[in-house]
């Protein structure tokens, strides 16, 4: 049952991460507008399982207005609130109070701070930690998210005892698979089976950006809100019939390669990286599954 909306505020974003699913930048254009979000939380309404809903981007600070707004409608609509951001916006603790106080006046549930070496300008960079503190200091319910550089290890389970496996957070699709994956250990396309970090046959949360696009997968759209209402979208929903979801269901991303007879073979860093692979080749064949194109950096 879906219970969690994440709303991509914005796909513009101060920084350019490395490990960014959405190929998100200061280039990107793809924000809602108030009427926007107006809409989508009335039809979050409509479908009655929701219980929270999550404002990120790209970086959600970029429009404050909006964010501030947009948390607002939801809190007026009885939804739990949460946010993330990367704290660009937190030149110290004072000022950085001073962008808190509305919202923890609005409430949140759920603020997250990103706070990795792909998001500090140098080592010297405090906002995410001014961020924080500010947030703590007005009582808000306060997370760090840290993506640490892939690493490369010895496998640990018996049966694989010396293999390399690589580790640090890292999820290989998006920016990711293009820019970190160099150099990295592989595994056969043969072993990739199965999808390990998304339920495409009932998922429990969604990203929507601003086409009206409904993320299974960052880029892997169950359908757009702006033509068909998330509730019948969610109702009408068989990720067995789903073109991408379905054969990722049954054959994990080796399967989505056979189904669509992709000329795909050797070796990948992981599941998202030939998952993503595969589903960059097939853009221009199923659009409207495969959207926003930013997802693909296209
Ligand atoms: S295998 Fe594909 S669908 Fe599953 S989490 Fe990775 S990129 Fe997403």
């Amino acid at each position: 049952m879906l219970t969690g909306i994440h709303v991509l505020l914005t796909l513009k974003c101060t920084n350019e991460c490395e490990h960014c699913f959405l190929h998100c930048g200061p280039s990107r254009e793809a924000t809602f507008t108030i009427g926007q979000l107006r809409a989508l939380v009335r039809q979050i309404e409509e479908l009655g399982t929701v219980s929270i809903v999550y404002f990120e981007g790209g970086e959600p600070f970029l429009f404050y207005p909006l964010l501030l707004e947009g948390l607002r409608i939801v809190r007026a609509a009885g939804f739990d609130a949460g946010i993330v951001t990367n704290g660009y916006w937190a030149t110290s603790v004072e000022d950085a109070l001073h962008w808190l106080t509305p919202i923890r006046d609005l409430g949140l549930a759920d603020f997250s701070v990103s706070d990795d070496e792909f998001h500090r300008l140098d080592k010297n960079d405090r906002r995410a930690e001014f961020t924080r503190q500010a947030a703590q200091q007005l009582g808000i319910p306060t997370g760090t998210i840290c993506i640490e550089p892939a690493s490369v290890s010895p496998q640990a389970a018996e049966d694989q005892r010396g293999k390399p496996v690589v580790g640090g957070g890292v999820l290989f699709k998006g920016r990711a698979a293009e820019k970190l994956t160099a150099g990295l250990p592989v595994r056969p396309c043969e072993e990739l089976t199965t999808c390990p970090h998304e339920d495409l046959l009932s998922p429990e949360r969604v990203h929507v950006d601003a086409y009206g696009n409904v993320h299974l997968c960052q880029g892997l759209s169950m359908g757009n809100i702006w033509e068909k209402a998330l509730r019948d979208l969610v109702r009408s929903y068989d990720g067995q019939k789903h073109p991408i979801a379905g054969p990722l269901l049954q054959g994990g991303p080796r399967g989505l390669v056979t189904e669509h007879g992709l000329a795909i073979s050797g070796g990948y860093v992981d599941e998202c990286h030939l998952c993503y692979t595969a589903r960059k080749q097939l853009v221009p064949h199923f659009p409207q599954y495969l959207a926003p194109k930013e997802a693909y950096g296209l």
